[in-house]
Order: structure tokens, then C-alpha cells, then sequence
């Protein structure tokens, strides 16, 4: 109703745009118009701020005037990147027919139109908005009988994954896909609990119907997206899967205007096959990204020596979502392995991928019928670089195994299948080596490969030439100095000054030249035979065109057709350039191969944090290697680690070190320790380094006792935890009373491997009342008065804390810290008298140091010998002092 309303006195082309934009209510409109796309009412006011493009007005609608702002068609993919980025959606509505169709039907016909498709972050498939070293996804969230899903597909590979998981697991098993959108239901949108899951994802959130995600609807929708009848035939889904699934399904529907697109069949991601990482983890130890978001700084950035877009986003892949199965871990170790024991082949390997293409997105985007000739080219350079490093392999002499022979015979099977070689044939015979971005600009396919092409092309260009000729016949006939032009309007014309002109308007009907326009200087003719020549021209190269247009769809429908094995080569080769980065990256930083089984153990010899290492190492200065030892079972070591030193000696440092060198070695990687030997993790937590969370109202303390609450509840005897500073964000009692019982419930309850780092040196005394607890400290010694860090962890608890030795380092000014310093000495003084774990002296002390001398008061005080006094004589005291007050 509220159309019809605002359809009234609609002209028809303004009925046309608003039926197109009750469609697409929630997006902003870019309706082709011409050589523009055109936004109005709203979306222009939007547009206009977001873009810093003109404001302007077209026509009134409904007595008020229609504001319109345009971006030119050739600059919309900026614009659209801009909005985007801001998290707008965009709905493209195209013209449907040539303007000329709508001319032929006469009267107040308006081209058809209609919208092509919706643009969201999710679904974005242009290379010049996404990032070539992060994957670009979809993610879909549900629930249903207790249990989670998260569905995902990346629409430039077709690729869908799926998993089923507990609902506390759902933040971990969404985070760790980093989607760019999360489609949720709008119940679940409205519910605090999976809220949080969806906060941490860094997706931009869209809350569909919840009918949507309902069993029945869902599961039709899938077997629709994918053409099936049941959906059993790719494996057993769990209902919240099916929902998830769904709710993809929908939103392809809508936002790719029914064009469905050539996705993979679901590959159910089983969750037991990955370390858990929550969100707050991520965060926490910048595993592919920094706590600011930047690439730079992070674990990822510092370990990538890939050489292909796929190569990094498949090693962002591995190490966003680590293994947990020792066995899939050896593998992947193996694959590593055996690369940096072949440094020519590696190099050979690395050299050969770097000329790659990105094969996977030039495919994605060729399936999804958006691609273009250069699209093509990607393809070719990419099945010859895999032909290529398939050769790489065969000859090596000695057997190839696990990983790197799969990856190989895989390669060659797939170069060599026919259809995949007629394609890269019909590739490297038809289309030129440097073909242009779009196919409606033609000249990509090369001559001598279709004859029809060639004749149409050669008569255009025989005529061009001579059109050529006739300039200078027509100049030496008539006298006048012609030149030949050409415009979309007139096609060829003769050009001359309008003084030049003069005598041939005198001249009389016998004159070969037929005037078509006058403009302020110049006028213009055609003849005859120019207008003959013009159509020639025209239709050739209209056919050319055609031909071209012709042979591009038929060459992208086989790469259409052959999408899954073309990327299936596009994951062989952006594997192989993963493991050999990591390869080289353990060359270069000497990584060690870590011992990975199923025991409890974790054991690090001489490890160091890649990242603290390589910024440290820029500046001149070396990095202490490390020892960590705990295990779980508690018979080779404790389970517990008390981690006490002052700040800046390393704490943190060293807890992040262990917690990356878990997910380097279940991501398949070697690690930068003499040794490691690890019982693989079933979930990793790391609270290390408060951020507070004031977008959503939540302290500090606040955000540290949500993730604390959420380490107690999920951690088990296989999950490996590291915390720093529990507790600081309260008042002393509070806080050393947390840490107390969080570390206790650790060892007792959750009995998983644990760090725990902390400034109560009360802490310490766990050593001697549980079992499986020992105390490190990081060494700093006090040398000629000033502070040096050893950065070293010894056995022991930290004697004292240096805070005083600390701020004169960070610039306090000395006056402060002198006065800082005798405080502490009284306090040290009170506490050395009658210390007691309870007594902490902190908030005891207001008085400042004496200024002055006692007061009367205080002198009769001290006169005063109670032992001395009779019962009488104490009366007497009593008043005499109270007389002084
Ligand atoms: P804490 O948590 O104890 O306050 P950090 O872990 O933040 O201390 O470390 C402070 C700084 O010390 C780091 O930024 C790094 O430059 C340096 N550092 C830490 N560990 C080492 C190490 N093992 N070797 C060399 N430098 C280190």
C-alpha cells in the first residue's frame, strides 16, 4: 500500500524507480541511467554526504522536488568500494535493453530496468575491493536445539564450509572464519548471548527473518541453491546447519538477483579437527592482525614469505584456524619439512609461483558470469604455472611423500585432464597476451583464430583506410582544406572552418558534399561514398565486436563448467606456496620442527616470540630465549606456572610467546624454539593486556571478569591458558582475592595448562599449598642503582617489584620518585613488622612524612607511662589530655 501511495502521480519513470527501490528498502539504489548511475530522494542525500559528490534536483514528485546526485558509470567501482566500507549496501539496477528498443516502442516507453544485483561486504567479488592476502566471506550463524552452526561461503571461490558446535563455541568457530558479514536471524540478533559471538566476528551484521532460518524453508532453499533434491547427499547436517545454510541460500537469492552461483558443495568442518580460539584470544595475541587492526605487528604479517595472493590467504587460513588431530599436524609438519630440506626446488618452487596469477578469484569471478578477457588470461598464466611446478616435481629423484606428493599428483592430474588442457589451448591460441579488463571493449581475441573475425576486422579496417585516402581526395576535388573526424553521433563526417565552407554553400546541387551540421566555428559535410563507408565501418566493427563477444561467452562457460577443477589447481598452488613460505621463513629464523602427540606435555626450549624477536632484533638489541615447561598430568613438571618480575621485565612477552608457539605448531609450522614437545591443545585462552570495551559500556575490570568467566567454564585438562594480571582493575583485596581463586580453580577444576602471570607476589605461596603449581619469575637486577631487565625466566617467585625503578625509567620526575621511594621504604618497614597476606598496607597508609615537630598533645602523650599509673592517676591523664586536644 504504501507503493501504490507513493506511486501516485508518478510519472512513468519515476513509478519505474520507485517499484525498484521498495525492493531494495534497506540498500542505497544506483539506477543506471545512460553514461550514469543515478541516486534519488534519500540514497542521493546519502550518497552525496558519503561521496562528496553534488547535490542536485530533478523534476518534482508529488508537488516536492526529487533530490539526485550521479556517478559517472567508468568511476562507480570506486564509489561503491567507498560505500561499502561504510557498511552500506548497494542495489544495482541496470538497463535491461538498449535505449533504442524503447524509442521503437514508442509514446512514453521507458527502458527496461530491473535490479542485477545487491552489493553487501560479504559478497563482493571485484578485485579493486577486496584484499588480495585475506579471504572475502559470508558467514551464517543459527541455532536450533541447543546447539550452534556457523555456515560460510566465499563467493570469488565457490568454496562453502560448514560447522556444528556447542553455543559457547560459537564466538570461537565464527572468529576464526573472519568473516567480512554475519547473517543472523532477527531472534537471535536480539539475544545478548550469541551478541557477544557476533560482536567479536568483525563482520558487519545483517538480521534476516527468523522464518528464514527455519528447518523446513532452509533445507528447500539449499537443495534450490544447489539444484538437488536432498540435501543427505553431501553429508549429515545438523538442523542448525541446515539453518545456517539457509540463511545463505536466502541472501544469495536477494542479493545476486537469482543468479545463483557455482559454489562447492558444503564441506563440513568437523569442530573437533580445529584449536578453539575465542575472540577475545584473537585479539589478544594479534594473530593476523594487531589490537588496532593493522596487518603490520601481527603474527601472520611477521611469518608470511608467500609469494602469491592464494599463498597468503591460504596461510592466513591455517593459521586463523590451527589443527588439533596430532596426525593432520605431522602431515602438514612433513609437507614443511620436506620443502626446507630441498632449498633449489623451493626456490625453483617460489620463482615459478611468483609470475602466478590469482587463479581462485579470476574463476570465482568467470562462474558468477561477472569476469572479463583479463579474468581468461589469469586462468592460462595460472594453468601454466601449475603445468609448470607439476614438472618441478617429477624430477625429483627421491620419493615424494605425504603432503607434497598429493599436492603434485594432484597438479598433474589436473593439468593433464582434456578439457582442462583444450581450455589453456584455446586460451593460448585465441586470446592475446595482453587482454583488455572488460569484453564489450573488444580486440582481445587474436587474428588467424576465427576467419570471421578476421574478415569483419578487415573490413573495417580497409574501409578505415579508405576513409583515410578520401581526406585527401575530397581537399584535392573541392579545394577546401577537409578534415576527416569521427563522433558517436554523426560517425565519420568531413570538418572544416565555417570561412572554408563559404564556397560550398554557394555551389550547386551537383556538389558531392552533403552539409550536416554548423557549429559556432567549424561545419560539417559527409558524401555519398563517406556515408557508404561509415556503415561499412559501423557494421564490421559491430560484428567484430559480436564475434569477439561470442567467443569470450563460450570460453567462459568452460570456465564455468570446469570451475571445480580450476580451483582445485588454485588450492594445490596457493598450498604448495604456504608450506614452502613457511619453509623459508624457518630457514631464515631458524624454527625448529616441533614434537606434536597426544600426551599433556608441554615443553619449550629456548623459545622466542617471533614478533617481539624480529622488532627487537631491528634494534640492534638481542632476544633471551625462553623455557617453559608445564604438563598436565602433573607427573613431568607442574600444571601451574606462578609468573612474577616487575613490569617491562618480559611478562607478557613470554606468556604471548608460549600461546603462539601452540597455534604456530598446531598450524603445521615450525616453531622459533631450540626444541618444543606438545600434546595438542584443545582450546587456547589468552587474557593478556586490558582494552577496554567503552563501545559497548564495559570497564576494563568488567571486560577482564566476562573472559575470565568464560576461561573457567570452557577450559579442560587439554587446553593450555595464559593469563596476566588478573584482578588489577580493582581494589587490592578484591583483586588478589580473583586472582587467588581463579588460579586455584585452574589447577583444581579446569585442570588445564596455565601461565598466570600477576603483581601479587602473595600468589607465590600457591607453590607450597597445591600440588602441581611452580613459581617463575623474569630476572631484573639492580645494577649501580639503575634497573636492568634480563628478560629471563628463572625458577622462583620475583623478590620485589621495582615499580619505584620503573617509573624513573618511564620519566617520572625525580623529585616524584624520590618521594615514591622513602613512601615505600615506610611501607616496606610497616609490613617487614607484622606482615601478615592479609595485612596489605596499601590503603593504610594517608599520613605524609612528618613536617613538623609533635604537638603539645603528642608530647603529653608520649610523657605518659600507662605501666605507671594507678587507676586515679589514669583519670587525671585522661582529662589533662583531653584538655590539650
Ligand atoms: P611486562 O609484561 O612484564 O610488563 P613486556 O612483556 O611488555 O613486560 O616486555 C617489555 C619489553 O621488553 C618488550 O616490549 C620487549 O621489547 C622487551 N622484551 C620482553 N621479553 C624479551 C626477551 N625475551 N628478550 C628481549 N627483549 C624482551
Amino acid at each position: 500500500p504504501k507503493i501504490a501511495a507513493s506511486l501516485e502521480g508518478a510519472t512513468p519513470f519515476m513509478a519505474q524507480y520507485l517499484t525498484a527501490k521498495a525492493g531494495q528498502p534497506d540498500a542505497v539504489l544506483f539506477f543506471r541511467m545512460g553514461d550514469f548511475y543515478e541516486l534519488f530522494f534519500k540514497d542521493a542525500e546519502v550518497a552525496a554526504a558519503a561521496l562528496g559528490i553534488t547535490l542536485t534536483k530533478r523534476g518534482k514528485h508529488q508537488g516536492e522536488d526529487i533530490p539526485m546526485a550521479g556517478v559517472p558509470v567508468h568511476a562507480m567501482e570506486g564509489y561503491l568500494a567507498r560505500l561499502i566500507r561504510m557498511g552500506h549496501k548497494v542495489a544495482i539496477c541496470e538497463q535491461l535493453e538498449d535505449p533504442a528498443e524503447a524509442k521503437k516502442r514508442g509514446g512514453k516507453s521507458v527502458v527496461h530496468r530491473g535490479v542485477v544485483r545487491v552489493v553487501t561486504p560479504g559478497t563482493l567479488t571485484e578485485d579493486s575491493l577486496l584484499d588480495a592476502r585475506g579471504a572475502n566471506r559470508l558467514a551464517a550463524v543459527a541455532v536450533r536445539k541447543g546447539r550452534a552452526a556457523v555456515a560460510v561461503v566465499e563467493l570469488s571461490s565457490g568454496a562453502v564450509d560448514s560447522v556444528a558446535c556447542s553455543i559457547e563455541d560459537l564466538g570461537a568457530a565464527l572468529a576464526a572464519f573472519r568473516p567480512s558479514e554475519v547473517l543472523v536471524t532477527d531472534r537471535m540478533y536480539s539475544d545478548e548471548a550469541t551478541r557477544d559471538a557476533l560482536d567479536g566476528s568483525g563482520g558487519v551484521v545483517q538480521a534476516l527473518a527468523s522464518a528464514i532460518a527455519e528447518p523446513q524453508a532452509a533445507r528447500v532453499r539449499v537443495e534450490r541453491l544447489y539444484g538437488v533434491s536432498a540435501l543427505d547427499g553431501f553429508g549429515a547436517f545438523e538442523e542448525a546447519e541446515v539453518s545456517a545454510l539457509g540463511l545463505i541460500a536466502a541472501y544469495l537469492e536477494t542479493t545476486q538477483a537469482g543468479k545463483v552461483p557455482a559454489l562447492a558443495p558444503p564441506r563440513r568442518l568437523g569442530e573437533s579437527g580445529f584449536l578453539a580460539i575465542d575472540p577475545a584470544t584473537r585479539t589478544s595475541l594479534e594473530i593476523d592482525r594487531t589490537q588496532r587492526g593493522e596487518r603490520e605487528g601481527s603474527l601472520l604479517a611477521c611469518i608470511d614469505r608467500t609469494v602469491t595472493s592464494g599463498g597468503a590467504r591460504a596461510l592466513a587460513e591455517r593459521i586463523a584456524r590451527p589443527l588439533r588431530d596430532p596426525l593432520a599436524i605431522n602431515e602438514q609438519l612433513d609437507a614443511v619439512e620436506w620443502l626446507l630440506e630441498r632449498r633449489d626446488l623451493r626456490r625453483d618452487l617460489r620463482e615459478a609461483l611468483k609470475a602466478s596469477s590469482d587463479i581462485a578469484r579470476a574463476v570465482g569471478r568467470l562462474a558468477l558470469g561477472r569476469g572479463g578477457p583479463r579474468d581468461l588470461a589469469a586462468v592460462r598464466i595460472g594453468l601454466s604455472i601449475a603445468e609448470g611446478v607439476a614438472g618441478l616435481f617429477v624430477g625429483q629423484v627421491d620419493p615424494l611423500t605425504g603432503q607434497p606428493r598429493r599436492i603434485a599428483s594432484a597438479l598433474d592430474r589436473l593439468t593433464l585432464s582434456p578439457d582442462v588442457s583444450r581450455l589453456k589451448a584455446d586460451l593460448i591460441d585465441g586470446l592475446v597476451d595482453e587482454p583488455s579488463h572488460l569484453a564489450r571493449d573488444g580486440g582481445y581475441v587474436r587474428p588467424d583464430y576465427r576467419p570471421e573475425l578476421d574478415a569483419a576486422r578487415t573490413l573495417r579496417d580497409d574501409s578505415r583506410r579508405v576513409v583515410a585516402d578520401l581526406e585527401a581526395r575530397a581537399v584535392a576535388e573541392s579545394g577546401v582544406p577537409f578534415k576527416i573526424k569521427h563522433n558517436a553521433v554523426l560517425g565519420y563526417f568531413l570538418e572544416t572552418s565555417a570561412k572554408a565552407a563559404e564556397p560550398l554553400f554557394r555551389a550547386g546541387p551537383e556538389s558531392p558534399f552533403i552539409h550536416r551540421q554548423t557549429l559556432a566555428a567549424q561545419v560539417r559535410f559527409t558524401t555519398v561514398e563517406l556515408s557508404e563507408l561509415d556503415a561499412k565501418i559501423s557494421q564490421a566493427g559491430h560484428r567484430a565486436l559480436a564475434i569477439e563477444g561470442e567467443t569470450f561467452e563460450g570460453w567462459r562457460r568452460e570456465a564455468a563448467r570446469l570451475a571445480q577443477p580450476l580451483q582445485a589447481v588454485a588450492e594445490a598452488l596457493a598450498e604448495l606456496d604456504a608450506h614452502a613460505a613457511l619453509a623459508e621463513w624457518a630457514q631464515e629464523v631458524g624454527a625448529t620442527r616441533p614434537v606434536v602427540d597426544d600426551t599433556l606435555t608441554f615443553c619449550v626450549e629456548a623459545g622466542r616470540h617471533p614478533v617481539v624477536e624480529a622488532a627487537v632484533k631491528a634494534q640492534g638489541s638481542p632476544y633471551t630465549p625462553n623455557n617453559a615447561r608445564l604438563d598436565g598430568s602433573g607427573q613431568d613438571g607442574s600444571r601451574l606456572a606462578i609468573v612474577t618480575g616487575p613490569n617491562m621485565a618480559g611478562k607478557s612477552t613470554f606468556l604471548r610467546q608460549n600461546a603462539l608457539l601452540v597455534i604456530l605448531a598446531q598450524a603445521g609450522a615450525f616453531v622459533p624454539a631450540r626444541s618444543m614437545r606438545l600434546g595438542v591443545v584443545d582450546r587456547l585462552f589468552s587474557r593478556v593486556g586490558a582494552g577496554d570495551d567503552l563501545a559497548r559500556g564495559r570497564s576494563t575490570f568488567m571486560m577482564e571478569m566476562v573472559e575470565t568467566a568464560a576461561i573457567l567454564t570452557q577450559a579442560t585438562p587439554k587446553s593450555f591458558v595464559v593469563l596476566d594480571e588478573i584482578g588489577r582493575g580493582t581494589a587490592t583485596y578484591d583483586g588478589l582475592a580473583i586472582a587467588w581463586a581463579t588460579a586455584e580453580a585452574l589447577h583444581e577444576t579446569n585442570r588445564a595448562r596455565t601461565l598466570f602471570a600477576t603483581h601479587y607476589h602473595e600468589l607465590a605461596q600457591l607453590e607450597t599449598r597445591l600440588d602441581h603449581v611452580c613459581n617463575l619469575s623474569m630476572v631484573a637486577r639492580e645494577w649501580n642503582g639503575e634497573l636492568v631487565f634480563l628478560h629471563e625466566a628463572a625458577p622462583g617467585a620475583a623478590d620485589r617489584s621495582y615499580g619505584v625503578q620503573v617509573a624513573k625509567l618511564a620519566g617520572v620526575p625525580a623529585a616524584v620518585v624520590a618521594r615514591a621511594r622513602s613512601v615505600l621504604n615506610r611501607l616496606e618497614g610497616e609490613k617487614a613488622a607484622g606482615a601478615r597476606l592479609d595485612d596489605l598496607p596499601l590503603f593504610a597508609v594517608a599520613e605524609p612524612e612528618p613536617m613538623r615537630g609533635p604537638s603539645p598533645l603528642e608530647k603529653a602523650m608520649q610523657d605518659v607511662d600507662p605501666d605507671a599509673l594507678s587507676p586515679r592517676e589514669a583519670l587525671e591523664a585522661l582529662y589533662r589530655l583531653k584538655g590539650l586536644a
